[in-house]
């Protein structure tokens, strides 16, 4: 099967920081709905950091680069979800090990470590209303799709994403600071879900050319 260099994954975090930063405001007015109107802000000072790190030295492998990303993230986003994509970047560098390339097995074996520490860290369950709802089937359809392709499984990750998010819409949140709010929650996408979204699509994008 296919195989990603590591070129490749360092663009996926570079095509991430730019969606954030085009989905800064979006995301920040669906955090207004239900939170406290940082979440664009927060991701989009984070990946700004990640970037400048890799601009500064890049990382010879893919455990340096997920581990300095992590480490960046919990240390410059705070809130919620600084420690939440910090937890998943450090265990998928972890995950993934000081390799050059990845093909689909190890990069399914790299997001599931990622999504276990994100559920580890957070305690949320699906359904919660939170980033682990487009996290969770994104990692479960990148698995269905088998090894033959990454960028079809990538695809099928990023489709599983996009549809958790929109799940989440409906949903009353047990989670995070969108749960004081109760039932008011209901009736608005979340917005870690809706980045987590964009996670994909920067990943899809990069492997798609
Ligand atoms: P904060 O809520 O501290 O302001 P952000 O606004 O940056 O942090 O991030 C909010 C997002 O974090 C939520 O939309 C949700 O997806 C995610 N989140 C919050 N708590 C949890 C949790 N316990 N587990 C998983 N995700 C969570
Ligand atoms: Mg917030
Ligand atoms: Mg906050």
């Amino acid at each position: 099967s296919d195989q990603i260099s590591i070129d490749a994954l360092a663009a996926w975090l570079r095509r991430f920081q730019h969606l954030v930063a085009d989905n800064r405001g979006y995301l920040t007015e669906l955090d207004s709905a239900i939170g406290d109107a940082d979440h664009g802000a927060n991701l989009d000072r984070g990946m700004t950091a990640v970037v400048a790190k890799l601009d500064e030295a890049p990382s010879p492998d893919a455990a340096d680069l997920f581990k300095r990303t992590g480490m960046t993230l919990v240390s410059t986003v705070g809130g919620a979800s600084g420690p939440l994509y910090g937890t998943f970047f450090l265990r998928l560098g972890t995950g993934l090990g000081a390799v050059t390339s990845v093909g689909a097995a190890e990069l399914g074996a790299g997001l599931r470590a990622g999504l276990e520490g994100v559920v580890q860290r957070g305690k949320a369950e699906p359904g919660d209303k939170t980033m682990l709802d487009a996290l969770l089937p994104a990692v479960e359809a990148f698995d269905a799709a088998g090894v033959d392709s990454v960028t079809d499984a990538v695809h099928a990750a990023f489709e599983a994403a996009r549809a958790g998010r929109d799940d989440t819409e409906p949903l009353v949140a047990r989670k995070g600071r969108a749960s004081y709010l109760g039932d008011r929650s209901a009736g608005h996408l979340d917005p870690g879900a809706t980045s987590t979204a964009l996670l994909f699509q920067a990943l899809d994008e990069t492997l798609a050319g």
